[in-house]
């Protein structure tokens, strides 16, 4: 059965360019509800604790220079089947190849600051969920 909710990040890129605004005018627009959200920074051993699962890829060290480069927005979001309807509104890691009106289309650069994160499945939304929040941030 399909969860109800995933975890999101407006990402350092998204953030330094004005773009939290128009993001989450999309996220509410596609029907999500704002369960908890905060704006913060990651050190660089909390992105990397964040992005272990990545450990082995060459692009590790890079995504965690990023991700600890500035501040972020950290949310979860619910919804019917949140973490699926949330990949696509936010289109393909590479923003060359999302498509049309998502949000990595409109707001992101490159593969790698590409504007937005969005939990891959419920069990990595849940893990996600409890990185950032604790059960009193949440509403
Ligand atoms: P996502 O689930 O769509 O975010 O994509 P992945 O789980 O595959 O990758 C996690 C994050 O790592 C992406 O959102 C990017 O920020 C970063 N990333 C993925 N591939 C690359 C790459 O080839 N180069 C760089 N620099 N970063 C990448």
């Amino acid at each position: 059965m399909a969860g109800n909710i995933t975890l999101t990040m407006i990402k350092p890129d998204a953030v330094k360019k004005n773009y939290i605004g128009p993001i989450l005018k999309m996220i509410n627009e596609a029907g999500f509800r704002i369960v908890a959200m905060k704006y913060t920074k990651l050190s660089k051993e909390k992105a990397g604790e964040f992005y272990a699962v990545h450990k082995e890829r060459s692009f590790y060290g890079e995504l965690v220079d990023f991700m600890s480069s500035g501040p972020i927005v950290a949310a979860i979001l619910e919804k019917e089947n949140a973490v699926e309807d949330f990949r696509k509104l936010i289109g393909a890691t590479d923003p060359s190849k999302a498509d049309e009106g998502t949000i990595r289309k409109l707001y992101a650069a490159s593969i790698g600051e590409n504007a937005v994160h969005g939990s891959d499945s419920d069990e990595n939304a849940a893990i996600e969920g409890d990185f950032h929040f604790s059960k009193l941030e949440r509403f």
